[in-house]
């Protein structure tokens, strides 16, 4: 059977292969699916967004779901919203850090986190085989307005921030929302905070006037002159979706996401006396030291958000997160959260009383390289196969791809499940290092594939 699911949820050009028909159909499988429930649906600012809600409600009320309506909010509010009240079930109408004529359509599960692969399964096999149990006129569901979803969310994490910290440390923020559905809620949670809010490209518009929604360095070059500009002690930005928040320092640097984890791993750790932190295979060797030095347990899984949270569940963890700015609150919810993740981050800086460039600097430093190399979709398997039965190290992780460990560096081969590509992604302490490791092994797959 096909897939329709990918990493994130069903993606696609609007019009094209993100059509009404593929909203509606999915929509009247989810409903099949459900039986019969309550579904929570939310989108972000993007100008197709009402277009496909319309097509995944008219799919949900033909085969009996309820639907309440948060209209345009941030994927974590709608995940906030999904655990906290008795709906049994959430959409979300995104695509997340993608251009502005794409658009997507993401499931998350009654407890607010998004859906496993085996219920993503059933919901597919539903939608390809077109077995939707339409129901009589007279069960047709009905659709509600929920105007209190953002409130209850900016409540949710505030209750989670030592907010007089916060407010005692009178710090000014710049916050780029980048036109995404962020502008609805992080302005106003951080003024609550106590923070003096600058703020740019706040307000909702789905052609992503300001910069592209993924907050890349190139993208934040506003922001990051706009931090240094004004004096603030930090910026802020989030993706098209807010569930992911990457920051800059006072000084203007742009801080890849592992910098942040880390930062916080070690803050939680503290405060917890220990506990278990879960990332993925690639994050950095960073985290291990942090973890480490402060009486934690590590566990690494596969790449994938709901991968992380599911796990995080299973062992009781602390925090958990990506190296892509996504990170996990459970005190929370079991679900990436940008805006959490920015509380957080001025609430550390407010108690520390430190600029944030120091704190930073007071983290293990590592150095990453990325490169990939093209493999078509059908060799993979057969070429990361071949692959590791040539590595001789004894120190090999095979949690997603083949991942070589040694003394103070690592390099990780891994097959892209977007792309066909392999990306390969080195880390030691010095640049030279880093980059030697990540192309010879390059050198490794790439010959292997041109014989397969
Ligand atoms: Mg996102």
């Amino acid at each position: 059977m096909p897939r329709l699911f990918g990493t994130n949820g069903v993606r696609g050009v609007v019009n094209e292969d993100m059509n009404i028909y593929l909203a509606s159909n999915l929509g009247s499988a989810i409903g099949t699916w459900l039986a019969g429930g309550k579904v929570a649906i939310a989108t972000d600012t993007r100008t197709s967004n009402e277009m496909l809600k319309s097509g995944v409600i008219s799919g949900l009320l033909s085969t009996g779901c309820s639907v309440v309506d948060l209209g345009c909010a941030p994927t974590p509010v709608l995940q906030y919203h999904v655990k906290l009240t008795d709906v049994d079930h959430g959409i979300v109408i995104t695509a997340s850090h993608n251009p502005p004529n794409f658009n997507g359509i993401k499931c998350v599960d009654c407890d607010g986190t998004e859906l496993s692969r085996k219920k993503e399964e059933e919901i597919e096999a539903l939608y390809f085989n077109k077995s939707f149990e339409r129901v009589p006129w007279d069960k047709i569901g009905g659709v509600t307005q929920d105007a209190n979803a953002i409130e209850d969310y900016i409540k949710g994490v505030i209750k989670n921030i030592d907010s007089e910290a916060t407010k005692s440390a009178d710090l000014k923020v710049v916050l780029d929302c980048g036109n995404g559905a962020g502008s609805l809620v992080s302005p106003y949670l951080l003024e609550r905070m106590g923070c003096k809010v600058v703020t740019l490209n706040a307000h909702p518009q789905g052609t992503f006037p300001g910069h592209e929604s993924e907050p890349t360095p190139e993208n934040l070059k506003d922001l990051i002159e706009a931090t240094v500009n004004f004096g603030a002690d930090l910026g802020i930005a989030h993706d098209g979706d807010a569930d992911r928040t990457i920051i800059i320092d006072e000084k203007g640097n742009y801080l890849y996401g592992d910098r942040i984890l880390a930062l916080v791993t070690r803050e939680l750790l503290r405060e917890n006396n220990g506990g278990v932190i879960v990332t993925t295979v690639a994050s950095s060797l960073a985290m291990d030291d942090v973890v480490k030095d402060n009486h934690g347990e590590i566990i690494y899984t596969k790449v994938g958000s709901p991968i992380v949270a599911r796990k995080m569940m299973e062992t009781n963890a602390i925090f958990g997160g990506e190296e892509n700015g996504g990170l996990i609150f459970p005190k929370h919810q079991f679900c990436r959260d940008g805006g959490m993740a920015a509380a957080k981050v001025v609430e550390i800086i407010a108690k520390q009383k430190k600029p944030l460039s120091d704190l930073i600097a007071e983290l293990p430093k590592y150095h990453l390289y990325k490169t990939k190399v093209v493999c078509p979709n059908e060799k993979k398997e057969s070429a990361l196969k071949e692959f590791a039965k040539r590595i001789k190290s004894e120190k090999v992780d095979l949690t997603d791809g083949v991942k070589i460990l040694s003394e103070d560096s690592w390099v990780l081969v891994r097959p892209s499940g977007t792309e066909p590509i392999y990306r390969i992604f080195a880390e030691a302490k010095d640049v030279k290092k880093a980059e030697e490791i990540a192309e010879e092994n390059k050198k490794i797959i790439a010959d292997i594939i041109k014989k397969s």
